[in-house]
């Protein structure tokens, strides 16, 4: 059967053979009492990596961050968010829901980063009228851009300044540390607290991270228990963790390549207005409406999946080569020339 090139997102990617062994072959006990030796390792590693104290194993990347913004803020806090963050937009409401923290949204600059003039002036004053502004969240990569290091230490003084705790939604951290070719810990040393998916274009089925010092994860953890994120012998999800960032961190760079070359190409059609150049994993095409469900329907007859849309977001991941490229645009050529 011909592959199926699925641009989705790279949340669709499985497990490689070499990954399945490492999850069958993991030693595991009951991670609720602290016994699951590779759960305990994959918490380690991964709080080396991002350099914090601690780590804690969560089931999504929603609910790390859910059990971050719950640990540093309590009933009637706010924190500050982007419009289109994943923390705010596309998380349920979940601060809201389980923690009556009230989200205070602010729209993106072009460049992914939040105007700090403009976060400043949603900063609550201390009044009994107002929510208490407690928490700035960032989001790196955000729509595949990485936000400038020099924003960060900006954003780190800015937190500073006005007693603010500052978390990253890291989801997709690596692929900026890898696109910015720097350790991963120059990216998140600026903040109180990180997560990271590795269920992304790491490659593993399940699972993410929430990093920070010690006593922030041990509230986490409580909160972890309390979304029903306890988890028993899950260091068959850990094992999957440890192999992808032992084995697809440096890799991640053959996606942003993949990007990069699907965005070329797509470039050269004039039906197609493409955003940018990418600078990870994702490219941003806008086509008018009804051409594009055409598209999207075109391709999916030759096992091409995409999200329809005006503005087509292509995810690249380690489902992907570049021979899958050069088919993609094979495909979108032939729908131009006979639609
Ligand atoms: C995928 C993603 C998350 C976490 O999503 P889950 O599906 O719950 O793992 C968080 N933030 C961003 C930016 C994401 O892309």
């Amino acid at each position: 059967m011909e592959k199926i090139i699925d641009m989705r997102s790279d949340t669709v990617t499985k497990p490689s053979e070499e990954m399945r062994r490492a999850m069958m072959d993991a030693p595991v006990g009951d991670d609720v009492y602290g016994d699951d030796p590779t759960v305990n390792r994959l918490e380690e590693m991964t709080a080396e990596l991002l350099g914090f104290e601690a780590a804690l194993f969560a089931p999504s990347g929603t609910q790390a961050n859910l059990v971050g913004i719950l640990s540093h803020c309590g009933r009637g806090d706010e924190y500050l968010v982007g419009q289109q963050a994943h923390t705010y937009r596309y998380e349920g409401g979940g601060a809201a829901v389980f923690g009556s923290v009230q989200p205070q949204p602010i729209e993106f600059e072009p460049d992914s980063t939040l105007d700090l003039a403009k976060v400043a002036e949603k900063i609550k004053p201390d009044d009994f009228h107002f929510a208490r502004t407690r928490l700035l969240c960032l989001e790196n990569t955000q729509n595949g851009k990485c936000l400038p290091l020099s924003y960060l230490a900006e954003a780190r003084q800015f937190a500073h300044s006005h007693n603010l705790a500052l978390h990253l939604d890291g989801a997709r951290l690596l692929n900026a540390a890898v696109k910015q070719q720097v350790p991963p810990t120059r990216i998140t040393r600026h903040f109180d607290s990180v997560s990271l998916c590795l269920s992304k274009g790491l490659g593993a089925p399940v699972g993410s991270l929430l990093c920070g010092t010690g006593v922030f994860i041990d509230e986490a953890r409580k909160w972890r228990k309390m979304a029903g994120g306890g988890m028993r012998q899950a260091g068959i999800l850990a094992a999957a963790g440890i192999y992808a960032l032992e084995n697809n961190v440096e890799r991640l760079s053959e996606d942003h390549d993949n990007a990069k070359r699907l965005s070329d190409g797509l470039r050269t059609f004039d039906e197609l207005t493409v955003d940018g150049d990418p600078q990870t994993n994702m490219v941003f095409v806008k086509i008018a409406r009804e051409r594009g469900d055409n598209l999207a329907n075109f391709l999916s007859d030759r096992n091409i999946l995409v999200t329809p849309g005006e503005t087509v977001r292509l995810v690249t991941h380690l489902g992907i080569d570049g021979q899958d490229i050069d088919r993609f645009l094979e495909t979108v050529s032939s729908f131009f020339t006979s639609c």
